[in-house]
């Protein structure tokens, strides 16, 4: 708060001057889930174009949310931004966003890819990665694959608790009802390789390893290793296949990464600036080629070799606002099978 009264004041000063800029822009109070390094250059860029600083205070999902909740209406957050339909769909339940109120965001982002008050910025994909020394493509060729007996043993997978698989089995459930998809969970535990540990990186490593044959990862972790120059990476990915899951039935499941004007934004103007410039080109750009995510504005170029190689696929085209209906059930299903 000191730093921003020191700020305001000298802004005011050189906005008197000059006539322009006000001292309520020059800050947006951003608070975000999104965890990855190749961010910083998205917000260096947007504070070159328009003057106003980040102050960023990153946290898991869960944590963010409840501390914008304790804040109330003292919260200094401005904009929040997380990973996951799941997340996006809670914090809207629990009434934080401002309605988002912005004719290009509604031009650029495709209707499916919004509600009211958020939208989503970016796509990811869960794939499919093997071994391609202990199975072959055809053995997974989709998510239900991997619940049948015959891949025992064979299965790595990060906690049920963490959004990016309660929306999978939310997604299970929204195609073929809550007792397919508990049967599915179950089949899937009961073909662990090991307990549930670390996160998608580390079973795309297990995989490579031989420690399991299959896991599930989100598209970017997989693109990274691609791209990444380590010979600990290269040889990881000389390992492992790809699979994009369910092509003759429902398509891969999708996810997005995104976020909202907070109602109690001290700062709404700078906000909005904000959330626009996530939509521009330059900013879908640093999602794509820098974090290896999909634009969600359609028309954006892209310049990601390791998303060309991926090669082209069919999505799921349920909306996410219907993932988000199921994830508490997802959760309890989880829970009631013990996958942790
Ligand atoms: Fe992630």
């Amino acid at each position: 708060m000191i730093v921003r009264l020191i700020r305001c004041a000298f802004f005011g000063l050189w906005a008197g001057l000059a006539g322009i800029a006000h001292c309520a822009e020059s800050v947006l109070n951003l608070y975000t889930a999104r965890h990855y390094q190749t961010d910083e250059a998205l917000y260096e860029n947007f504070t070159k174009l328009t003057g106003i600083k980040i102050n960023r205070l990153e946290g898991k999902e869960d944590e963010l949310l409840e501390r914008i909740k304790n804040e109330g209406a003292a919260s200094p957050a401005d904009v929040f931004l997380t990973v996951d339909a799941a997340r996006l769909a809670k914090a809207d339940e629990l009434g934080l966003f401002a309605p988002l109120q912005s004719k290009l965001i509604e031009q650029r982002i495709p209707s499916h890819l919004r509600s009211a008050n958020w939208a989503a910025f970016s796509t990811r994909a869960r794939v499919i990665v093997y071994n391609k020394s202990l199975l072959k493509a055809e053995d997974v060729k989709s998510y239900e694959d991997l619940a049948q007996p015959k891949l025992k043993g064979q299965v790595c997978m990060r906690s049920g608790a963490h959004p990016y698989n309660l929306s999978l089995l939310a997604s299970i459930i929204a195609h073929q009802g809550e007792q397919k998809a508990e049967e599915w969970a179950r089949g899937v535990l009961g073909n662990f390789a090991r307990p549930p540990k670390g996160g998608d990186t580390d079973q795309i490593r297990s995989v490579a390893a031989g420690e399991c044959g299959v896991t599930i990862s989100n598209s970017y972790y997989l693109a990274r290793l691609m791209r990444s120059s380590k010979p600990e990476d290269k040889k990881v990915v000389e390992a492992i296949g790809l699979v994009w899951p369910n092509q003759a039935t429902t398509g891969v499941h999708i996810n997005v990464s995104g976020g909202g004007m907070l109602k109690t934004a001290p700062n709404k103007e700078a906000a909005k600036k904000f959330l626009e410039y996530l939509a521009s080109d330059e900013a879908q750009r640093y999602f794509a080629d820098g974090n290896n995510e999909w634009p969600a504005v359609p028309s954006v170029k892209i310049d990601n070799p390791a998303l060309a190689a991926m090669g082209t696929f069919k999505a799921d085209t349920l909306p996410i606002t219907a993932l988000a209906k199921n994830v508490s059930l997802a959760q309890k299903i989880y829970d009631r099978i013990g996958w942790k």
